[in-house]
């Protein structure tokens, strides 16, 4: 049994592999759609067969409660039988099998459900196209190959390393079940160590990344009342509140002159940037001038709290910003109104480890206390929070995964976060107590919910290769 043999296996069976993805991929399973549901439990049987063929233990189980009238795709879950000699960590791979809706149809090269192999253009290079050619199947189907590999060759599922895989269908749904199943499975799934998830991009073409930190998520509304009618600018402007005047001044106190947010609290939990993570970020070489040049800004345009760069304010420290405000007239032409209310929705990006709770709790605190003369509020609608995720950089499994993946692509391997949310993750992290590494191979312009998605095949094979030999660095681990 050698990480080589299976390296070896991967290259001599390279076409079979990439038949097995577009086979997996010709399975239209668009998980929110009621009138795929026979094909959506197709891909996941699909799924299950091939771990099974991998050596793994696994079934398919339901989520839906149809006397409850919820409907609910099954979850591909099992495990890989540990060798009796592993003393390393217990891994849950997460993934999905389900994908996006494919419309608009229109805008499609070719039909989202055949996949085709296209030739190297440009930059682009050789490349699968279909809906979930990236996301997810094929991330997934890397670890699926790695995991045939290692049966092939050694023998034993997973080269012997006790695996748990979650592989649900409702992802792009917003795994509306998945919580109720995590509880359900807890005793199963709170045995591992770790979290992998291949779902994420790298920081760029021939630049493999591990993502070891994404943001979590506070999302509110509110209204602010004044008159109980609607009130002629001339006879009322100036004698009573205008709550779009009072609603601007008020959350133009949220930040102050270096930008930083003004609610009594907001950094206290906020893990400091260290000199060591500023520095390998500065290695990345992140172009942020031509970051800014994308979306038709100049230099002048780096924007955002003092002391920090723009990859560090999105990587390491929370943000709050207005994402609506609306309220009297915004229709044609002039009317003097002096509105009865105006609304906000307002949102706060947090880092580790800023608990959305308490965040959550702090600003409604903050708008009571800032309530406008003669105004009130309306209830502050939640919609929705995330828990953010972070590893230490010196995390054990990181490291594990930093060297597999440099041990296949000879290059180095950047460490990056990113800006955005994954709720899974927060949300094992907030059940089991779990970290996630995001171990992802997609690009940024691999076109992922949008037609013509495409993954390309140095990324499917990277990717592959980079999990075959994140196995043997977990068996060198115990
Ligand atoms: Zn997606």
């Amino acid at each position: 049994m050698s990480v080589d043999g299976a390296l070896a296996w991967l290259d001599s069976h390279d076409q079979v592999s990439i038949d097995r993805w577009m086979e997996w991929l010709r399975i239209p399973s668009v998980g929110t759609d009621p009138k795929f549901d026979p094909d959506t439990r197709k891909a996941a049987e699909w799924c299950r067969d091939h771990l099974r063929e991998s050596g793994f233990e696994v079934d398919l189980v339901e989520t839906a409660v149809p006397e409850k009238g919820h409907r609910g795709q099954p979850v591909v879950f099992g495990h890989s039988p540990a060798d009796p000699g592993y003393t390393g960590p217990r891994i849950l791979f997460y993934g999905h099998y389900d994908v996006q809706p494919p419309d608009p149809l229109e805008l499609w090269d070719s039909p989202p459900f055949e996949p085709v192999v296209k030739p190297a253009e440009g930059k682009v290079g050789e490349r699968v196209v279909a809906r979930g050619a990236q996301d997810d199947k094929g991330q997934v189907t890397m670890f699926l190959e790695a995991m045939r590999a290692w049966k092939e060759t050694s023998g034993k599922a997973a080269g012997g390393v006790p695996f748990t895989v979650l592989i649900e269908g409702e992802e792009e749904s917003g795994s509306v079940n998945l919580e109720r199943f995590v509880e359900a499975h807890r005793d199963e799934l709170a045995k591992c160590d770790v979290v992998l998830i291949s779902d994420t991009t790298m920081l760029g073409r021939g630049r493999p990344a591990i993502t070891y930190g994404v943001r979590g998520l506070v999302y509110t509304e509110f209204t602010l009342h004044a008159s109980d009618q609607d009130l002629h600018s001339g006879a009322w402007g100036g004698k009573c509140p205008n709550p779009l005047n009072e609603l601007a001044k008020t959350l133009a106190k949220l930040w102050d002159e270096d930008y930083r947010v003004t609610i009594p609290g907001f950094y206290d939990d906020v893990a400091p940037l260290t000199e060591e993570e500023r520095a390998e970020w500065k290695k990345l070489g992140i172009d942020e001038v031509e970051q800014l040049a994308d979306i038709g800004l100049g230099p002048d345009g780096d924007v955002g709290e003092k002391g920090f760069t723009m990859t560090e304010r999105e990587w390491a420290r929370p943000t709050c910003d207005i994402n609506g405000m609306w309220g009297g007239y915004i229709g044609d032409g002039a009317k003097t109104v002096i509105p009865s209310h105006a609304s906000a929705k307002v949102s706060f990006r947090l880092v580790a480890n800023q608990d959305p709770k308490k965040i959550l709790a702090s600003f409604k605190q903050w708008l009571a206390e800032h309530t406008p003369k003669g105004c009130r509020w309306s209830e502050v609608a939640d919609h929705g929070t995330g828990l953010g995720v972070t590893l230490p950089l010196d995390s054990d499994y990181l490291q594990a995964a930093r060297r597999a993946l440099k041990r296949v692509s000879d290059t180095d391997v950047a460490m990056i976060k990113s800006g955005g949310s994954i709720p899974v993750a927060g949300m094992l992290k907030n059940t089991l107590g779990l970290d996630t590494i995001f171990m992802g191979f997609g690009l940024e312009d691999d076109r992922i919910h949008s037609p013509n998605e495409k993954f390309e095949l140095s990324s499917f094979r990277l990717g592959a290769r980079a999990h075959v030999a994140f196995i043997q660095e977990l068996l060198e681990m115990g």
